[in-house]
């Protein structure tokens, strides 16, 4: 997972892209990198390891002039973890280095396209599927088309996921894939009125959540297969749309993305709420009391304990405490660095659980890794009873569309029963969101939602890989205890 800014013709756009990427760490903390266009034409950047603050300081916020700018966090799903895999890429063409690209998304034809330019002589630096698009377009433009015109046939050879701001020469182009897998917002950092707003000071960020920090008005989605052009002086221009089915990501709402963004029409919080109301609805078995407590694993699953707690009537109780200062557990390489991480990144509140039944929420689960060594403290801290609920259906597929997933051999739902998941976990019980449920949770709109990595619905299934039509069907769940 990643996440992308860009602003267009606003005084001190270095600073603005890294104060929307700081709004948005959260979508990637490995690396990142910001570019602009200096009042030449140069385009310049900088990048490196490590968190905005630290890489993007104010020294290199100076340093990138101009009112044009894009920039990137970056979390590896694809590539090694090197920072020539970060981002801006830098594009030379034969007029200099005018063009610039940022990227959120993984390609599932990356190999297959590589290889036809690697053929034709183009060179890569990095193993990214930024700079693919990046060279892509270049070699098309080259050729003759127009640059609108070889970003649409860019658009519609790749097949994946990929929202992408492009700087080229005076101009800023925001496109996102056809299907719309990762989301995409434009806001302006003055227009209040109603209409089309100018050009400039338009800012766009993978989540609205970043519009704030800069003091910029959400204004819309970038729609799944549109191009739109940023120029001086010019109207906002969408010169190009060509949608698909829309695949908006399912887990962006469950786990990725902060609960104040709104993404495809839906607000994050609320829809996660709404999952812990459906959780709780069925959960009718399981008996309200002044000793039931429901606990989220926090952070990401605050909003889906508060919707299940709201919805039964229940005490929501914040047992857990986290430490912020622990990077991502879940990439750790080994079974044993994963287990500490974890470890080091929650602590249970003293003298909370004695007596309680405990309701404990997460988002998801992949591995178990995180609940099997969070059960046991919980029940090493006092809990009489620990009932695991989980706010999104069983784990069964990666994602291929750059959430990290891992293989389907390590996703803990290919390898054991739910009774054995249970008594693996150590819970009393057990239960998951089904596939069908988003129908409620999402009414009028599950289909435009990907959930592959629930149901094997793969709409670019990679060759030899089981999907929903021939794998065995996914079927409602009752919770195990
Ligand atoms: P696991 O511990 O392997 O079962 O992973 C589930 C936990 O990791 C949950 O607490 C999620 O919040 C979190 N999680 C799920 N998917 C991802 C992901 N792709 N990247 C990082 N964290 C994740």
């Amino acid at each position: 997972m990643c996440g992308i800014a860009g602003v267009f013709e606003a005084e001190g756009a270095a600073g603005l892209i890294a104060s929307i990427l700081f709004a948005i760490q959260h979508r990637g903390q490995e690396s990142c990198g910001a570019a602009a266009r200096e009042a030449g034409g140069r385009i310049v950047g900088h990048k490196g390891m490590g968190l905005v603050k630290q890489v993007l300081d104010e020294e290199v916020q100076a340093r990138l002039s101009g009112a044009t700018a894009i920039g990137h966090v970056r979390y590896p799903t694809a590539g090694c973890s090197d920072v020539v895999n970060a981002q801006p890429h830098l594009i030379e063409l034969a007029e200099g280095p005018i063009m610039a690209i940022s990227s959120n998304g993984d390609l599932i034809n990356y190999g297959e396209v590589r290889g036809r330019l690697e053929r034709e002589g183009v060179v890569f630096k990095s193993d990214n599927d930024a700079e693919l698009i990046g060279r892509l377009i270049a070699m098309y433009h080259v050729r003759g088309l127009d640059i609108e015109a070889a970003i649409a046939r860019v658009q519609s050879e790749l097949k994946g996921a990929f929202s992408t701001v492009l700087m080229y020469r005076d101009r800023l182009y925001a496109f996102r894939d056809p299907h719309g897998f990762r989301p995409m917002v434009m806001g302006h950092l003055t227009h209040e009125g109603e209409g089309e707003p100018p050009s400039e000071g338009i800012v766009f960020s993978s989540e609205s959540c970043g519009f704030g920090i800069v003091g910029a008005r959400l204004l819309r989605e970038v729609l799944p297969g549109q191009i739109l052009r940023l120029e001086k002086g010019q109207p906002l221009r969408s010169v190009w749309h060509a949608p698909l089915q829309p695949r908006h990501c399912v887990f962006e709402l469950i786990y990725f993305s902060r609960p104040d963004s709104s993404h495809f029409g839906e607000s994050v919080y609320q829809t996660r709420q709404r999952i812990g109301a459906c959780m709780a609805a069925k959960d009718g078995a399981l008996a309200n009391g002044d000793d039931l407590v429901v606990m989220p694993v926090p952070d990401s699953s605050n909003f889906i304990a508060l919707g299940y707690a709201k919805a039964k009537g229940a005490e929501f109780g914040m047992g857990l405490l986290r430490n912020h200062y622990v990077g991502r557990t879940f990439i750790k390489p080994t079974q044993a660095s994963r287990d500490e991480g974890v470890k080091q990144k929650f602590n249970p509140l003293p003298d909370f659980f004695p007596g309680k039944r405990v309701v404990l929420i997460d988002d998801s689960i992949v591995r178990g890794t995180s609940l099997r060594k969070l059960v046991r403290m919980v029940r090493q801290a006092g809990a009489k009873e620990i009932h695991v609920r989980i706010g999104s259906p069983k784990v069964i597929g990666p994602c291929f569309y750059g959430i990290d997933t891992p293989t389907r051999e390590e996703l803990i739902a290919n390898r054991m029963s739910e009774a054995e998941i249970r008594d693996y976990l150590g819970a009393d019980s057990l239960s998951w969101l089904d596939v069908v449920d988003f129908e409620a949770i999402l009414p009028g709109r599950r289909q435009g939602f990907c959930t592959a990595c629930f149901d094997l619905d793969y709409i670019y299934p990679p060759e030899g890989f089981a999907t929903k039509t021939n794998a065995p069907a996914a079927r409602e769940t009752q919770p195990v205890g």
